[in-house]
């Protein structure tokens, strides 16, 4: 994120009130009664606002002495952003439904661990994509594919989109 562009407080919290993942990346917040800092969307229970100090990366959030949150691992976002759309591309090009070992050596992760990160991003496993995206059910194929598009779009945008989100709810 360019350091330049000063963080909008009031947006950056309402973000993290509502857990919008489409913030992850584009600041960290920082708790300074606990020392750590986490993505706007850890599921950890929220802060004060008043202990609260928005970053506008891990980076910063470090030199200012703080340490990443050990439940929403922070400074992992872009590495998933990455790992995840490797994924698909993946599963996109397979004849057949390519097994999790497969997929999990594409993203870069374990097994174990891609199939949590799939899981958590797109609410379905990467089997279950796989096989929605072959399958002759379209209404269940139609939503799995839904959701999987909502998510890459959520790990695809950085400050920008989760602003403008903020921006457009406001109008809308
Ligand atoms: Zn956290």
């Amino acid at each position: 994120m360019d350091a330049e562009i000063p963080i909008d407080e009031e947006s950056a919290w309402a973000a993290v009130t509502r857990r919008d993942k489409r913030c992850d990346g584009s600041f960290v917040t920082g708790v300074l009664t606990t020392g750590i800092y986490c993505r706007p969307s850890c599921a950890a229970r929220h802060p004060r606002r008043e202990n609260v100090r928005f970053f506008g990366s891990g980076a910063e959030a470090a030199q200012a002495g703080l340490r990443p949150c050990l439940r929403c691992s922070p400074d992992e976002v872009s590495r998933e952003a990455e790992a995840f759309s490797r994924a698909l591309a993946h599963i996109d090009a397979a004849d057949g439904v390519p097994k999790l070992a497969e997929l999990a050596r594409a993203a870069g992760y374990s097994p174990h661990h891609f199939h949590r990160l799939f899981k958590r991003m797109t609410g379905v496993t990467p089997a279950e994509y796989a096989r929605a995206k072959r399958s002759r059910k379209v209404e269940r194929s139609l939503a799995i594919n839904r959701r999987v598009i909502d998510a890459v779009y959520e790990a695809g945008y950085g400050a920008p989109s989760c602003f403008y989100a903020e921006a457009k709810g406001r109008l809308g």
